[in-house]
């Protein structure tokens, strides 16, 4: 038999053959039809479907992805007959075309309940962002003479339009990147700026527009000529303007370019520090290239504290709000997951998550890191042991409960011999546990549209799992984790090819961990002094895989009860 149209598919491949089989994508479900009677209507459907399929396909056995998928899409954690609140307590607005973007209106049927609730303010704010998009954003007339201005030369032009941007340059890694997004929208809303995302190669593959009537996307005639190469040695560069300029005379340039990367030099890190009402006001048009998740590091800025605590008075959740609000992928990015999801992760009683990315050479297999892996799972009694397989062993009992393992990770050797271990030998305490990975790509490419989709693909697919293990260091755990409003185990990165004791740790919180902060006070911008920033506020600690990084947290006083 082709295993490829038997419906007996593991991995992204052998699903997008199996929909070919059909000769038909797997449909998206509109969740304004999930009424019962739209239910009711749509199983009768698909009763009728496999005989028309049959026809077509000429193979009985072909359509089986395309009705699992529709048949889950009535609701996938079991909440079919219930209407959720797809718009999310006010955080999304309602209007949007849904057939256009449909994880807006869908995600909610997929993931748990928020956790985290978004406060009348921030929901205010918010409104007052896509207003002000709208209004400056590209193809309005303020836009064009924005542009103009910076195409001539023009400097000093703080009040013009009361239209003023931030243009994010988007490098690295999927995970940095997605971080630099939430992290430029968060800058964008405590500076009154409008966002404009340089889209690289597929950012408009990756994501649907966020902000309604207007569009996010850099402009492909934006006029800077050059703008991509900017680096931290720029002219225009935060650093290089401060020190020739302390004055403040920001309006001396058409643009000021923030270098926020990690590794960026102390001067360029002031930019941190910088009260944006004082001094880069002035400027129109504010560049920033960051791999970083900044989000904890403004919470140290005076100058944004009380504004930040309106917006997010719970501190735990600042990228988990944000993100989904921000972040809806295309349809295409959409279906893949949701494919995987109703597949083979739905009905499953538990799904653990294990993302798995080594920083190794050549991405080959480490034995030390299943080790690792092995023994997270084991002492936090995530997977079950397996019984000696010697003498064969009993079936599972009838109901027995079912643990489905989602793997991610760009070997497969890991998930082959976790997968292995539990085909080999049955599970110590009868549970069914079934091993799943999307994709195995092998290597990292940057910018490559496909993979870039996988990978998207599956920090959604992690963020809907039940519990999370995550490599430490890794920025596509930290989204995968956070999406989903998950406090991960982080496996701490092993120093010497041993398996670290612990070998992970319950992390503090769901953010994402703040890779490369300044080690200055904003007040008193002591450069020279190293200082401990994760000791200045009680919300802002050291992160558990990273100790020189920076993570919101909520501290225990503050949570609520
Ligand atoms: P980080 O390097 O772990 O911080 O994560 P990034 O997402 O920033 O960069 C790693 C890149 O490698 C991703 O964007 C993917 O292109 C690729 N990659 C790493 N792990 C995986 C994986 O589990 N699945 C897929 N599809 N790609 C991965």
């Amino acid at each position: 038999m082709d295993k490829k149209c038997s419906g007996e598919e593991s991995n992204w491949l052998e699903v997008e053959e199996a929909a070919r089989c059909t000769g038909k994508k797997a449909p998206i479900v509109n969740p304004r039809r999930w009424s019962s009677a739209a239910n009711a209507m749509a199983v009768a459907l698909i009763m009728t479907i496999p005989p028309i399929l049959f026809i077509f396909s000429g193979r009985l056995d072909a359509p089986a992805v395309w009705i699992k998928s529709t048949v889950a899409g009535l609701g996938a954690r079991g909440e079919s007959s219930k209407k959720l609140d797809v718009l999310l307590g006010g955080l999304l607005l309602p209007g949007f075309d849904e057939q256009s973007c449909a994880s807006r209106y869908q995600s909610v049927y997929y993931r748990k309940n928020m956790t985290r609730s978004p406060t009348p303010y921030l929901i205010d704010r918010l409104r007052r962002q896509e207003a002000l998009q709208r209004r400056c954003g590209p193809g309005t007339d303020a836009y064009r003479r924005a542009s103009d201005r910076l195409k001539s030369g023009v400097k000093g032009v703080d009040t013009v339009d009361g239209c003023s941007y931030l243009v994010l340059l988007s490098y690295r890694g999927l995970g940095n990147r997605i971080l630099a997004a939430a992290s430029a929208f968060l800058y964008a809303m405590l500076t009154g700026r409008v966002l404009l995302v340089d889209r690289g190669k597929t950012m408009g593959d990756l994501f649907c527009e966020p902000f309604p009537g207007t569009t996010w996307l850099l402009p492909l005639d934006f006029p800077l000529q050059g703008y991509r190469d900017l680096g931290e040695d720029a002219a225009e560069s935060y650093g290089n303007v401060t020190l020739r300029n302390e004055t403040g005379g920001s309006s001396e340039h058409r643009f000021v370019y923030m270098h926020l990367d990690h590794a960026a030099s102390v001067e360029n890190k002031l930019a941190y520090c910088d009260d944006h009402r004082q001094f880069l006001h002035r400027v129109q048009w504010v560049v920033m290239r960051t791999d970083v998740y900044i989000a904890p590091i403004l919470f140290l800025n005076p100058a944004y504290q009380q504004e930040l605590h309106r917006m997010f008075p719970r501190k735990d959740s600042v990228f988990y709000i944000v993100s989904r609000y921000l972040l809806h992928p295309t349809n295409d990015v959409w279906g893949m997951v949701t494919r995987f999801y109703d597949s083979y992760l739905k009905s499953a009683d538990e799904r653990l998550g294990i993302q798995i990315r080594v920083f190794v050479k050549d991405d080959k297999p480490v034995q030390h890191i299943l080790d690792q892996i092995l023994a997270c799972t084991s002492q936090e009694r995530l997977l079950p042991g397996v019984l000696p397989s010697a003498g064969g062993a009993p079936p599972p009992p009838a109901g027995a409960r079912s643990k489905a393992v989602l793997v991610t990770g760009l070997n497969g050797w890991y998930h082959d011999s976790i997968r292995e271990m539990y085909w080999r030998s049955a599970s110590a305490n009868g549970e069914v546990v079934s091993v799943h990975q999307p994709s195995r790509e092998e290597h990292q490419r940057m910018f490559h549209r496909m993979q870039d989709m996988k990978a998207l693909a599956e920090m959604y697919l992690l963020s809907m799992t039940d519990k999370i293990v995550t490599s430490g260091w890794s920025t596509f755990g930290y989204v995968g984790t956070a999406l989903g409003g998950l406090t991960p185990y982080i496996m701490i990165k092993p120093e010497d090819e041993q398996v670290p004791d612990p070998p992970c740790r319950r992390a503090m919180s769901m953010e994402p961990c703040a890779q490369g902060p300044p080690y200055f006070e904003c007040t008193r911008k002591e450069v020279d002094k190293l200082l401990d920033t994760g000791n200045l506020v009680p919300h802002v600690r050291a992160c558990e895989d990273m100790s020189w990084g920076l993570k919101l947290i909520e501290p225990i006083s503050e949570k609520d009860v």
